[in-house]
């Protein structure tokens, strides 16, 4: 397959400046809390998380109500003013970084509007940082699933217009299936209301989906209904040291039917992850005693403690010991453990910046050709750079690998950077071989353009485009990501 260029850039774009006058208009529609003009006063929301991109924008407005983005919106679309819709601006692939558009940041409209713990939702405002919703959950005995490293900072309407994925996919799937309804305002600036909390709607297109995974193309999310759960417990985990990467699926396998499909996160983790965790941050611990090739993180869910799963769990990770499936397991004793577990799989995902540059693919295959995947996109990637250090993690129940590329020891980080359309590519050619996914969970952004472009179905581009121009004919919506 020929592919076109995707380097990522590294040069800000110019910024024109907005028409005469309509700076003091949407100033006077969002209040002087919501209007940042200065430059030097825009950085946060012009920095990208991975350095690949450096936003430029002559305006941010940062409304506090849905009916203040209908009215930004309106103006910006009466005046032909292009607009980036930004969350908590984690994204991995630039979709929220502006190329001289204007930003409307989410950031205040927090409110979580109503927690329902008899219907098990919880309707909110987009701006809402995704942590602070799963503390109003909890409050209510109600657990919303959806984790991730950035949940902290990231905002649930950034989480929905990427259909953000995370740990807990394997359980409770994607941000798509935790959303019952929607708020949106349309390019045109019209509110669509469709913040229903019906778990059976039949009434023709759900179009709640367009937007989700929309990534700012289509409208702005302004606030959703989202699905709670029971709050689980206890969470037994062990922390286990794999035979080889073949024997992951065979454990996956066994650990969801021993646990009644109660598995809630399965994490491939390999070596070099786990010393270069311990590499740049003290406090990561290696769980085992000895070095083995491939780990894997397992964590189960139980609606009451002391209810036996952990021994279930326990059990079912001894006869695979004794099945030479498994060579070595920590079973996560205290809250503490499991905490200090987690805490390694998110250090190694911080770990790879201060160990130099690093090329990133978040791509997906079916569950059952992960370890073909891993040894096959090794193998294209050694060929054409032997001494890159792949670094293959990430949610292996789900079919997602994080195949990251470390750049050699001591190496030079443009010049490895420089060869990031050559790896990625060869690592994408095995994934469509395998009938995967460029972009399992980070979306397209401004990233993946080219690749979105090369390799998915002309039939779905057309039906892609189609819709684009029905809901925002004048692309105004985020030009540049995506489509
Ligand atoms: P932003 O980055 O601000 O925006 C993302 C996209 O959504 C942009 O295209 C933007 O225009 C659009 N957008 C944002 N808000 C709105 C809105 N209200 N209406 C319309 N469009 C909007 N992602 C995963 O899927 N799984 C992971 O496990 C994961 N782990 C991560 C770990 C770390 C340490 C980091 C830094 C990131 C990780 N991510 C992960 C990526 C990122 O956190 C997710 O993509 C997240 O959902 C983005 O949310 P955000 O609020 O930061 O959105
Ligand atoms: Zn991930």
């Amino acid at each position: 397959m020929t592919r076109a260029m995707a380097t990522p850039s590294l040069r800000p774009a110019s910024v024109a400046p907005l028409p005469p006058g309509l700076v003091e208009r949407f100033a006077a529609i969002v209040g002087p809390a919501g209007i940042v003009a200065d430059p030097a006063a825009m950085e946060p929301w012009l920095i990208e998380s991975r350095g690949l991109y450096r936003g430029a924008s002559p305006l941010v407005l940062r409304p506090a109500s849905t009916a203040e983005v209908a009215e930004v919106v309106r103006l910006a679309h009466a005046h032909r003013v292009a607009i980036v819709p930004q969350g908590g601006n984690t994204g991995l692939v630039g979709g929220a970084v502006a190329q001289g558009q204007m930003i409307l940041a989410l950031g205040r409209m927090n409110r979580v509007r109503a927690v329902d713990p008899v219907d098990y939702t919880m309707t909110v405002d987009a701006g809402c940082i995704l942590a602070d919703l799963q503390v109003a959950a909890a409050a209510q005995d109600r657990l919303f699933p959806l984790s991730l490293g950035a949940e902290g900072s990231c905002q649930i309407g950034g989480n929905l217009s990427t259909n953000a994925g995370g740990t807990q996919v394997l359980r409770y799937g994607n941000t798509r299936e935790l959303c019952l309804g929607l708020e949106v305002v349309l390019p045109d600036g019209r509110v669509w209301d469709g913040l229903r909390a019906l778990r059976k709607n039949n009434t023709g297109y759900d179009l709640k989906h367009l937007f989700i995974g929309g990534e700012g193309t289509l409208g702005i999310i302004t606030g959703a209904v989202l699905r709670l759960f029971p709050l689980p417990k206890e969470r037994p985990a062990a922390f286990v040291a794999l035979a080889g990467l073949d024997e992951a699926l065979e454990l996956l396998s066994r650990l969801r039917r021993a646990t009644g499909d109660a598995l809630s996160g399965f994490e491939l983790i390999p070596r070099l992850a786990i010393d270069l965790a311990r590499k740049h941050n003290p406090v990561a611990i290696d769980p085992l005693a000895a070095r083995h090739d491939w780990y894997a993180l397992v964590e189960a869910e139980a609606a009451e403690a002391g209810g036996g799963l952990g021994g279930v769990l326990e059990a079912a990770l001894g006869t695979a010991l004794e099945d030479g499936i498994v060579v070595d397991a920590a079973i996560a004793q205290s809250e503490q453990k499991r905490r200090a577990f987690w805490h390694l799989r998110e250090a190694l995902v911080l770990a790879q910046a201060p160990e130099g540059a690093s090329i990133k693919n978040d791509v997906s295959v079916p569950v059952s050709r992960v370890p073909d995947f891993i040894r096959r996109a090794t193998a294209a990637v050694l060929e054409r750079c032997p001494e890159a250090r792949p670094l293959p993690f990430g949610h292996v129940g789900d079919g997602n690998v994080h195949f990251n590329i470390q750049q050699p020891v001591g190496g030079d980080d443009a010049a490895f950077l420089a060869r990031w359309d050559e790896l990625t590519g060869a690592v994408n050619e095995v994934v469509a071989a395998l009938g995967g996914s460029f972009s399992a969970e980070h979306g397209i952004g401004r990233l993946k353009v080219a690749d979105l472009r090369t390799y998915k179905n002309p039939v779905e581009l057309d039906m892609m485009r189609a819709i684009k121009r029905a809901l925002d004919p004048d692309g105004l919506m985020n030009p540049g990501a995506m489509l």
